[in-house]
């Protein structure tokens, strides 16, 4: 590994970097056979399915601060064996029904609560259903003819991917039915000329972009969870990431949408979907409103999603990855502007984490710092910049003059250039291990927001200092507060790792954090979306009207609130049916 600023002062003849493209993908865990310091950082997937679930504690409270939930609506169906017949009946295979509710004749055998834990509690061991029944539909057909039943016999449904999600959305708040789309895991189509996929919802992103991958295309989007994160929940969060800052959002990337509606036939909707009738995945159709744009977002409260059409880029031929150290957060602003106005169209990444970020990660991987000195003062900030272009040269010479500019006006404290695809994967697990070192640490409080760079830091100095002042870190409540993001779309993520999920702790964090956002005009939830967790806070980022036309578009699409009811936005007064009382 080059290190430090001898080895960036070489510039561009030290960008050795590797001329094949970056694939952060589950073999990255190979890497660690390399010799590199940093190589042994590199971090597998998000370990989901790995998780040793037996071994939790499982004392989280459904009605977590933050998301504090409605009560669970009286008018919706308890599940019961009739439920399962019936569903049992319109899947094609038997293990695509998990269920703790007995057999009366001992036609299936009932799961325990333990076999459906992990649908219904979440990534981050904070929010907790119990849901007695997880669907796993393998066909659009099924999915209709599930949502149609549940229509009809007012059946609150959740959709849910590989529930990684970070603001409680994926997993039910009390008993709802959990339609889980890992079944709906086929590759429909892929163009090679118009690089347009389409594909079942359920299939993992890191799937895709190893499909993909060996064509010379890659997955607009690419975030820590790709290991288990479904496209369909990526599309339904409107996940970011880390490649937004050069490929843009999926508004801006998915063409066509199909997607099962929660009414009385399952109607599926198919919009810009190839064979979906109507026009197929288009980059240009003005016919009218953008239906697919509602469900990018929509957090499951608006259909769910079943497939989806993506238009993906080519894989960059050359990648240069570099880690920089500066002294205050004004420099990262400094190297950020630098890097837009030289890099130009090159620049594919910049990421950012703090002195916290960068210990909690080196304490959780045990690795050494990539950097030789010590921060002056002890305190640094850190940035990944990272360039994807179709010409090495050229790439190389831009960061190269890039680099030395910085170096001269003395911007950089210290910094670490990838000489090879192993190094680059290090570097980049620098980054994506934060999440997990965070959890390993304690219990997090993630939050998620959206800030002008000018006043981006500024929020984690604040967070820290009113902590302090509560008295929270000297009694251990809690244990760091972390702020590292996407600082190319101005997100910041602010991580408060806590010693246990407690009201004191929440108390003092929310909702001060949506007020100390909104005060700085910027959105409470960048990428992770509303969840359980932000339903009843939207109003810091949204006004009243604006609220009410969205609970409006809702009951419009879901006129009996049966999907994921009491989370996204503040709950409804549901309009009385016949023979029915206002439901709250
Ligand atoms: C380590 C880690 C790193 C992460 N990094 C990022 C990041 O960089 N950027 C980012 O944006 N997010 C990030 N996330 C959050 C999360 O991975 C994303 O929100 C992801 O898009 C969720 O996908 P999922 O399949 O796991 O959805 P789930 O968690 O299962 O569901 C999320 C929401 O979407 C709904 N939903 C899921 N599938 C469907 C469907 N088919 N139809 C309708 N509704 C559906 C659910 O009801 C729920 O409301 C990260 C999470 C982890 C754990």
């Amino acid at each position: 590994m080059a290190r430090c600023a001898g080895a960036i002062g070489a510039t561009a003849r030290a960008l050795k970097c590797s001329a094949r493209p970056v694939a952060r993908t589950a073999s990255v865990a190979v890497a660690s056979t390399s010799a590199s310091p940093l190589s042994h950082l590199a971090r597998p997937a998000v370990p989901l399915a790995t998780r040793t679930l037996s071994s939790r504690a499982f004392s989280t409270t459904v009605n977590r601060s933050g998301g504090v939930a409605a009560p669970r609506r009286p008018d919706f169906k308890k599940l019961d064996a009739d439920d399962v017949a019936f569903f049992r009946s319109v899947l094609s295979s038997p293990s695509s029904l998990i269920t703790t509710i007995e057999s009366p004749d001992g036609s299936w055998s009932a799961a325990t609560s333990e076999d459906l834990i992990a649908y219904n509690l979440d990534w981050m061991d904070k929010y907790k259903g119990n849901s007695p029944i997880v669907l796993k539909p393998k066909t659009t057909g099924e999915v209709s003819k599930i949502i149609a039943y549940c229509y009809k016999k007012r059946i609150a449904v959740v959709p849910q991917g590989g529930n990684t999600g970070l603001v409680g959305g994926g997993v039910p708040v009390y008993d709802e039915l959990v339609l889980n789309t890992e079944g709906m895991n086929q590759i429909r189509d892929f163009d090679d000329v118009s690089g347009i996929l389409t594909t079942d919802a359920g299939c993992i992103l890191e799937v895709l972009s190893n499909y993909l991958q060996p064509k010379g295309y890659m997955m607009p989007l690419d975030l820590g969870a790709k290991g288990s994160c479904h496209i369909g929940g990526n599309v339904s969060t409107n996940a970011g990431g880390l490649r937004l800052l050069r490929y843009g959002s999926l508004h801006g990337s998915v063409l066509g949408i199909e997607a099962v509606l929660p009414d009385e036939h399952g109607t599926v909707i198919s919009v810009n979907m190839p064979g979906g009738g109507g026009a197929g995945a288009l980059r240009k159709d003005n016919t009218g409103y953008d239906l697919k744009q509602l469900f990018i977002g929509a957090e499951g409260t608006l259909g769910v999603v079943t497939g989806v059409s993506i238009l993906t880029p080519r894989l960059p031929s050359a990648v240069n990855v570099a880690v920089l150290s500066v002294p205050d957060f004004e420099s990262v602003q400094t190297v950020f502007k630098e890097a837009r106005a030289q890099l130009g169209e090159i620049l594919s990444a910049f990421e950012f984490w703090d002195q916290e970020g960068l210990d909690l990660v080196l304490a959780h991987t045990g690795a050494k710092s990539p950097f030789e000195s010590e921060p002056e003062g002890g305190r640094a900030f850190y940035v990944l910049i990272e360039t994807s272009g179709s010409n090495k040269d050229h790439d190389d010479e831009k960061l190269g003059g890039l680099l030395e500019k910085l170096l001269e006006d003395g911007i950089i404290a210290d910094g670490t250039l990838a000489q090879d695809e192993t190094q680059a994967l290090g570097l980049w697990s620098l980054r994506e291990s934060l999440p997990e070192a965070a959890g390993k640490l304690g219990k997090v409080l993630k939050f998620d927001v959206s800030v002008p760079l000018s006043r981006y830091y500024e929020l984690v100095e604040e967070a820290r200092e009113r902590f302090d002042k509560m008295g929270l870190v000297a009694d251990g409540s809690i244990k760091t507060t972390v702020g590292y993001g996407h600082i190319g779309d101005s997100n910041l993520h602010i991580n408060i790792v806590a010693k246990e999920y407690n009201e004191k702790t929440e108390s003092a964090v929310e909702p001060w954090i949506y007020e100390a956002v909104a005060k700085r005009n910027g959105s409470i939830s960048a990428e992770h979306g509303l969840g359980l967790m932000k339903a009843n806070h939207v109003h810091y980022s949204k006004t009243e009207p604006a609220i009410a036309l969205m609970q409006q578009i809702r009951r419009l699409f879901d006129p009996r609130g049966i999907l994921n009811p009491g989370k996204y936005l503040p709950p409804v007064e549901h309009l009385p049916e016949e023979g029915q009382e206002k439901i709250k």
